[in-house]
Order: C-alpha cells, then structure tokens, then sequence
C-alpha cells in the first residue's frame, strides 16, 4: 500500500474533475443545454466544502481579529467608482488574434507558451509577426488592450445612461464605504475592512476548470494603516496568509511566493507578492497580497469630492490612509484544498474483509473542512438496527454535516465516504442494540473505536477539536 503525492502525476486534472462531477462537487453549469464554457455549479457537496473555506477565513481574518470588521457591499455599483478607481481605463488585458484559425490569447500567456529568443531586447516593444500561433503557427495580429468588466443595463433603457458594471473585485465596495465604516463603528487606523462575494472579469482566455472563470468567488481585505507603517503590515498580513495556506492544506513545497516586478503589477500596485500554487497544470497564482498607496481613497476623494481623510484621534494628524490587500479567490481556494486532498492508495486500504484489488481514493481534506463530517452506517439495512440507527443519526446530525448510508456492504460504504473526504464513519451493528456502543472509525488512521453511545457526540466534538487547524 502506498499513497502517490500529486506531483508525479499529470493526469490528476482529468480524475479530480470526474470525481468532482461523479461526487457532487463541482458540475458544468447549463450542463442539459451543452454546458457554458467556464461556468461551474457547485454541487451538494462543493458547497459545504466551498461554505467551510469561507466561514474558516471569515473567523480567521475578520472575526477573530479585534482590528478588522465586515462588509457585505452591491455587486452593481454606480459607474462612477470604476470610472474613479480607473478600471474603465486601466483594466484591461493585451489581446491578441490569430489570422489563420482565429484563436483568441492572452498576450502575456501567450508569451509563457512561446518564448521571445533569448536575444530579444526587453526593453523593445514586441513585433507579434515574429510570434506564431502555437496551435496552427498562423500569423497572429498586433495587441490591443481589452477591458474585462462585464457591461450590463439598469432599469428598461439600453442607453448609456443606464450602462453599468458587475464589480471585477469586490475591493471597490469597500473604498466607497470607508468612511461609513469608521463613523459608524469607531475604527481607528490600523484597521480593516473584510468581504466575501462574487466578482465577474470577462477573462479572455478561461482555463483548468474552475482556476480561471469569468464569474468567480474573492475573500478580499483592505487593510488601512498610517503611510509610514505599511511596510509592517504588508508583513504580517504575509504571515497570516501563510498560515492560512496551511489551513487549507497546502504544503510548503507546493507554494511559492513570488515578489512581482512593477511592469506586471496591478496598476494600482506599488508592491505585490503572489502566492503561486504548483497545480498539476503548472505554477501560477493562487493569491496576491498588494500594497494599494492611498491610490483608491485619494481617487475616491477627488471624484466625489467628499473628504476620505483620517483624523489620529491622540496626535490629531491628518492623513488619507494607505491600503494593504490581502486578496484570496474562493474558487482558487477549493480547487488547491482538492488538489492537497486528493490521494491514491495503490492497492486499497485493509479496511475490510474483503480484497480490494484497484487503487482507492481518499479525499484527506483537514477535517474543519470536510464537506460531510460523519457519516452513519448501520451494518445490516435489518429493522431491528434501523430504529437505533436513526436515533445516533439524529443526536449527531444535530451537531455536524452528517450522511446516512444503509446500502451496499460496509467496504463499499467505507471506499465511498473516504473518497469525499468524510472523517468518522459510525458504524452500528447487532452488538449495538446490546451494549449502546457504536463502532467509530478515523478517516485518515483507520484506527477503530467503541464508544458509549450517549457519548458519541461529545467524542467526535474532542476529535474534531484535536485535529483543527484553523
Ligand atoms: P491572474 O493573474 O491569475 O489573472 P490576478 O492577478 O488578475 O489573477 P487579482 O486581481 O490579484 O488576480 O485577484 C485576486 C484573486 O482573485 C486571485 O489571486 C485569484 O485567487 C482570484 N481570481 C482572480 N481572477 C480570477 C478568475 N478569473 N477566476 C478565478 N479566480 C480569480
């Protein structure tokens, strides 16, 4: 028996998007109507893991934190804040065509999949007719820049008045709220502000499954500080980020983090370092943390000409505080958590009697993350047990996600909890009914324990408090 580590193993997008799908993670979205390309639907199971993620980092970063709050902003915003904060002007991408079969690239990801020679002058504008299309070597057009905001309407009128915007990152609704947040609720610099939303980029190439979607999950803080300490928090929120990898269950060998030159940076950006991920398609971002200036509030001051301005409540100076941004995709997040979780055990686990020839799956999720917690599975589908079995589903299913499965035999039962990742199986049998004991088994150690029924709760709250992380 041995377990393979992902790292050897290119084949491992294939497998975890057919179990992603086959287990109710993760499925194509309009699936019955040929599906949406870069569209994704989180299934039963996906969301419970996708819920957990958020609520771990929403305890995390904001509500374990005495200097940090939440918000929860419109995703449809007046126009103005993105004319104000220069994603009308700024946020594009370089687009570029080929003639021949029409593909669509991203400049910059095109450059990855085809390097410039080695004597090609950094410095010099890049002449694209040197560049071939990598799929048909066809003659690729020049770049231009191309906006990612997704335009909608509001109200009945299609007309430029009514135009507006889907936020391309939930980090605007919080600079326009800044200073709501500090008279309503006192904050004093150092302080920040948390959310959790959807964001939507009209990406020009998406890409491996849900890493690259036009409709995506962000986990976002502006973290607001004196101009002359941001240097300071830019590493702590370094720190936090790194643990909060760990939490997820990502090894150190698998994260690297990438300091990014100022030709690469966000617009808005004066430092930025990228958490990149080595997935199974190659290294690329999973985070960024960003230092932001006072770029967005002094943008936001001069649009509305309202005053974004702090006042040091002991030394009275006044300032426009400077931003430090930790900024976290969900979508990303689970897809990594996955990645981590997904293990292969050649030859099966002795779980059972009976042999089990072919590899086994275990999905080794941290337990705080698992989607299902426990699950029950009385031995024999008898009525004798049924009623006793119930009973423990209820006691625990008043306390954890819990799955209750009668069908097909124990092994079976096991293999299909360890493959999404369910921590406790809790088997009752006949000597149940005699000695109101239960048979608890651990996901990960295999190790089997009888526990007093009317203790089973209370044990697997112990158990679940022993293995958290974050
Ligand atoms: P990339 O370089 O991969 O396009 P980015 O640098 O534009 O990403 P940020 O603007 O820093 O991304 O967004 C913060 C986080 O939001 C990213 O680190 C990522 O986790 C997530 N994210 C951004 N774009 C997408 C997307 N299209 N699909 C899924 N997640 C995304």
């Amino acid at each position: 028996m041995s377990d393979k580590s992902i790292e050897n193993r290119e084949d491992i997008m294939e497998k975890l998007v057919s179990l992603a799908k086959r287990r109710g993670f993760i499925f194509q979205s309009s699936e019955i109507y040929g599906g949406l390309s870069a569209a994704y639907d989180y299934g039963p199971l996906g969301v419970e893991l996708k819920n957990n993620i958020k609520k771990a980092w929403w305890k995390m970063f904001v509500t374990d934190r005495q200097d940090m709050v939440g918000l929860d902003a419109a995703i449809i915003m007046s126009p103005k804040v993105w004319e104000a904060s220069g994603h009308i002007k700024n946020f594009t991408d370089p687009l570029v065509d080929c003639k021949k079969c029409k593909r669509r690239f991203r400049a910059d990801h095109l450059l990855e999949a085809v390097p410039l020679s080695p004597q090609h002058d950094k410095e010099k504008p890049i002449d694209w007719k040197e560049v071939k299309c990598p799929e048909c070597d066809g003659e690729l057009t020049e770049s231009r820049s191309f906006n990612m905001m997704f335009k909608t309407f509001m109200g009945p009128v299609e007309d430029d008045a009514s135009e507006v915007y889907l936020r391309p990152e939930t980090a605007g609704g919080i600079f326009v709220n800044f200073t709501n947040v500090v008279d309503s609720m006192r904050m004093r610099v150092p302080f920040g502000i948390g959310q959790i939303g959807k964001s939507f980029r009209n990406e020009i190439t998406t890409e491996n499954f849900i890493f690259r979607t036009r409709e995506f999950e962000q986990l976002e803080v502006e973290y607001f500080v004196h101009p002359d300490d941001w240097k300071k928090h830019f590493e702590d929120w370094l720190e936090t980020m790194k643990t909060w990898c760990k939490c997820l269950g990502i090894k150190d060998e698998n994260l690297v983090l990438a300091e990014i030159d100022e030709k690469d940076r966000a617009f808005y950006s004066k430092r930025t370092v990228d958490f990149e991920y080595k997935y199974p398609f190659g290294q690329k971002e999973l985070y960024g943390l960003a230092y932001r200036t006072d770029y967005d509030l002094t943008q936001h001051q001069k649009a509305s000409g309202l005053k974004m301005e702090y006042t040091d409540p002991v030394t009275k100076e006044k300032y426009i505080p400077h931003v430090v941004e930790p900024s976290l995709g969900v979508d990303r997040s689970v897809l990594a958590c996955m990645i981590e979780a997904y293990t292969e055990v050649a030859g099966g686990r002795s779980t059972t009697t009976e042999s089990i020839k072919d590899s086994e799956v275990v999905m080794k999720f941290p337990y705080a993350l698992a989607p299902i917690k426990v699950a029950i599975l009385p031995l024999s589908k008898k009525e004798t047990l049924t009623p006793l079995a119930h009973e423990v589903y209820d006691a625990v299913r008043s306390k954890f996600v819990t799955m209750y499965d009668q069908t097909a035999s124990i092994g079976k039962r096991y293999r299909r909890q360890d493959e999404i990742g369910t921590p406790f199986c809790v088997t009752i049998d006949f000597d149940s009914l005699e000695d109101k004991k239960v048979t608890v088994r651990d996901r990960d150690t295999m190790e089997q324990e009888r526990v007093a029924i009317e203790k089973l709760v209370e044990y697997l709250v112990s158990k679940f408090a022993a293995y958290e992380k974050c």
